[in-house]
This record gives structure tokens, C-alpha cells and sequence, in this order.
């Protein structure tokens, strides 16, 4: 299932028409057969600039099956946690209600976790959630945010410490200095193929297309050199990853094939925190990471 925000971002940049994006989505479809139609949009969408995160989903928007939600609300209602068998063991289960200014809806949770925070909370705290996850009920066909382990959970009597605290630690990326190294907390929301290698020539020490011009294919060393966009909310980047950075950047992917591991990085869903030199010039931003982690997705 597509995000239709996504194409109206995609067709509010004016490149594309609906009937565009349809079309490049079928040929790539028949070009990659091996990737979901929602993901061809998502690498559609970071192809043009466009984030396919959605950061603040409104209630009234999640009318369909959706991968990754964000949102924040308020707690309306508790169920009291249930524990059912499922596939003969024990599990806790619990509902409740969300509700914003375009409606409310029911949010379900197998997370003893999550359980035990939404029961400590107070009907008409703050609650908000990233990646979560939207579908039907199966027996009432109603839609439903799903809450799961890939999911975070923040309700908030103290969301303004927190937001200082994230603020010291990490730089936005306007805010880095030119040759500066800093911490920044963000997605990366798009991995280039083309071109992931370093060729070098280790007796002159030279960059090389294919072999060095004097010493030929004698002592060609070859790293990895992979180039992105990290986005941190606010601003946008061009990164680069240099052989152990590059190699460490691919770990986040569970996939087996580079390839397969840069077109899954690709489609924005990855939080990462990445230590990076700023190169300034002119109004562009150029990053050269020098250490980089996955973070579990955080508000
Ligand atoms: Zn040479």
C-alpha cells in the first residue's frame, strides 16, 4: 500500500504529473521485481528531495494500512491490559485512545513496556510515537495503530527537558562550523550506487579510474566510498562514508548483498547518530562521517 502524501509531495514539486509517478513506479516494478511498490515511491521521493518519513500524522490521515507513523496526541482512554493465548502462550494485550484536534482512534500494544508506561500515564497526558504502524482490525475492519518493538514512545509531563537535553548533545546541521566535527542525530535518506569504490594506486598514490597510467593494475587498492543524504529534521546533507565509516554505515542493513543494503538505506527509514566534518562552501553542506551508530528511533 502507497502513502498517497507522498505522491502529492512528489507531484507538488512539479516535475512529475500523478500519471508520471504511476508509470515510473510500473517500470521499476518491472525493472526490480523484488521491491514493494511503496518502496519504489520512497526511492522515488528521496530521488527529489522529498523525506518519506512523515513526522505529524494527524489522526484523520491514517485512514489506511501505513508502514511508519509518527504522531503525537493525547491519551483519551485506557482499556485494562488482557492477557490471551496466542499460539499457546501467555501474552499481555492492551487498548487504548488517542485523540487530536481530527479525531481519535485505537491503539493497540503487545509491549509489556509500552503497557506498563500507558497505564502510569493520566487520560489527557501527551503521548508521541514514532514508527508505529496502521491497519485494519481484522474483526471489525476498523483501522488501528499497532505500537511494536521497532516502534518509540515518549508521553510527556517533562518533554521540554528532554528536547534540551537531545539539543546539547547533538547539532543540527545548519549549526556546524565549517571544518567542524560534531554529533548529529538524523535519517539518512538516501545511499548513491553508482560509484561506491576508491581506486588508488599505492606506489604513487594516486586516485584511478580503472589502473594507475604508469603502474598499471601492480598495486591497485580498492575501499569503499559511499556518498548520501543524512536529513535531521531541518536541514539536508550530502554525507560521505570512507571505508570503515562505509562498512559500518552497511551493518545497519540486515540485507546480504551491498547492493541490496544501500537500495534498503535508501528509503529513509534508518535513525541514525553519525559523528561528521562539516565542509562548507558556498550554501552547500558537504559531511565526511567519521563514526557512525543506529539509533533506536527516538522523538
Ligand atoms: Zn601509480
Amino acid at each position: 500500500m502507497m502513502e498517497e502524501w507522498i505522491i502529492d509531495k512528489i507531484t507538488e514539486k512539479g516535475k512529475f504529473s500523478k500519471d508520471d509517478v504511476a508509470n515510473i513506479i510500473k517500470q521499476r516494478k518491472s525493472q526490480f521485481p523484488d521491491l514493494t511498490e511503496d518502496a519504489i515511491l520512497r526511492m522515488l521521493a528521496t530521488e527529489n528531495g522529498i523525506i518519506p518519513i512523515k513526522r505529524d500524522y494527524k489522526i484523520k490521515e491514517i485512514n489506511q494500512r501505513i508502514n511508519h507513523v509518527n504522531i503525537s496526541a493525547k491519551i483519551k482512554r485506557k482499556f485494562p491490559p488482557r492477557t490471551v493465548t496466542v499460539k499457546g502462550r501467555a501474552a499481555k494485550v492492551m487498548n487504548f485512545v488517542i485523540e487530536d484536534e481530527t479525531g481519535e482512534m485505537q491503539v493497540i500494544t503487545w509491549n509489556e513496556n509500552y503497557i506498563d508506561r500507558i497505564m502510569n500515564s493520566k487520560d489527557g497526558d501527551n503521548i508521541s510515537m514514532a514508527n508505529a504502524y496502521s491497519k485494519e482490525n481484522s474483526f471489525n475492519g476498523i483501522i488501528e495503530l499497532n505500537l511494536g518493538s521497532g516502534s518509540a514512545l515518549s508521553i510527556n509531563s517533562n518533554e521540554e527537558h528532554k528536547n534540551v537535553k537531545i539539543r546539547e548533545k547533538y547539532k543540527k546541521i545548519g549549526e556546524v562550523g565549517d571544518g567542524e566535527t560534531s554529533d548529529i542525530n538524523g535519517f539518512i535518506t538516501r545511499l548513491f550506487s553508482n560509484d561506491i569504490y576508491l581506486i588508488r594506486c599505492n606506489i604513487c598514490k594516486k586516485k584511478v579510474d580503472v589502473e594507475c597510467d604508469i603502474h598499471k593494475d601492480k598495486a591497485l587498492s580498492k575501499t569503499l566510498k559511499i556518498r548520501g543524504i543524512l536529513d535531521d529534521g531541518i536541514y539536508s546533507s550530502s554525507i560521505t562514508f570512507f571505508d570503515k565509516q562505509a562498512e559500518s554505515l552497511l551493518k545497519i542493513s540486515r540485507k546480504q548483498d551491498i547492493k541490496e543494503k544501500i537500495e534498503d538505506i535508501s528509503f529513509g527509514l534508518y535513525q541514525v547518530t553519525v559523528s561528521a566534518r562539516m565542509n562548507k562552501f558556498n550554501d552547500n553542506y558537504s559531511l565526511t562521517a567519521r563514526k557512525i551508530e543506529t539509533v533506536e528511533y527516538s522523538l
